[in-house]
């Protein structure tokens, strides 16, 4: 059986790649392989802070190893937060919870709210203001000296107000296209057949499957 990296110590990816890939591959964690550095994501793409960290692997390990980078993108904030939405409201001198996904989400919303984008209302988003986001992840895989990418990608709609308990991040205020509830409402059973997370590792674990 080959062995490939997952340059992540997060228990739930781990755990989902792991059920998809167990038949042909030992994946194995940062923490796996005795690295215990906390890899600087300081790209301006998703693409380039998967590869950093897909990189820093091969280059101090030897081994091959794929990893991932995820973020929220607005359009009516020019893409905003994007490569800084795990750390948005941090950036901005803005944390005021202790709750870093809260914070996110509060400096987000208010941001629309003065925002020269006034958002729409429609049926689905049960009377609630809504603007245009999309979830985005890539995978950045180093095989055999070969850099490869995955992008997965979830179109839908910030809502002007939190919902639902489920999931982390911005999951409250996500209303995915076609659905009324936002990705904390849906739960991760629906939320996983549809994320941005899931569509990229369906495409590594087809190409790596092929
Ligand atoms: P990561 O690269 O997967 O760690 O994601 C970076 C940040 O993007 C997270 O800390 C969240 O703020 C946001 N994010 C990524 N994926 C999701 C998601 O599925 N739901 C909500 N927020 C997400």
């Amino acid at each position: 059986m080959k062995t490939l990296v997952f340059a992540s110590n997060n228990a739930h990816k781990l755990e989902e790649i792991r059920s998809i890939l167990s038949d042909s591959y030992e994946i194995k964690s940062l923490s796996d392989i005795g690295c215990d550095v906390d890899i600087p994501e300081t790209g301006t793409t998703f693409e380039a802070n998967a590869l950093i960290k897909a990189q820093y692997v091969k280059q101090h390990y030897g081994l091959d190893c794929f990893a991932d980078d995820s973020g929220l993108e607005v359009e009516a904030l020019g893409g905003e937060p994007g490569v800084y939405s795990a750390r948005y409201a941090a950036i901005n001198g803005q944390t005021q919870t202790g709750n870093k996904d809260e914070d996110n989400m509060n400096l987000l919303l208010a941001r629309l709210q003065s925002c020269s984008s006034t958002g729409f209302t429609s049926p689905a988003l049960n009377g609630r203001k809504g603007w245009k986001a999309s979830f985005c992840t890539c995978i950045a895989l180093i095989q055999d000296n070969d850099i490869h990418y995955f992008r997965g990608e979830v179109r839908g709609h910030i809502i002007d107000e939190k919902r639902g308990d489920a999931g982390f991040g911005y999951d409250p205020i996500f209303v995915p296209e076609g659905q009324d509830q936002t990705f904390a409402q849906l739960g991760n059973e629906v939320k996983n057949t549809m994320s941005h997370r899931a569509r990229a590792v369906e495409q590594l674990a087809a190409f790596l499957q092929s």
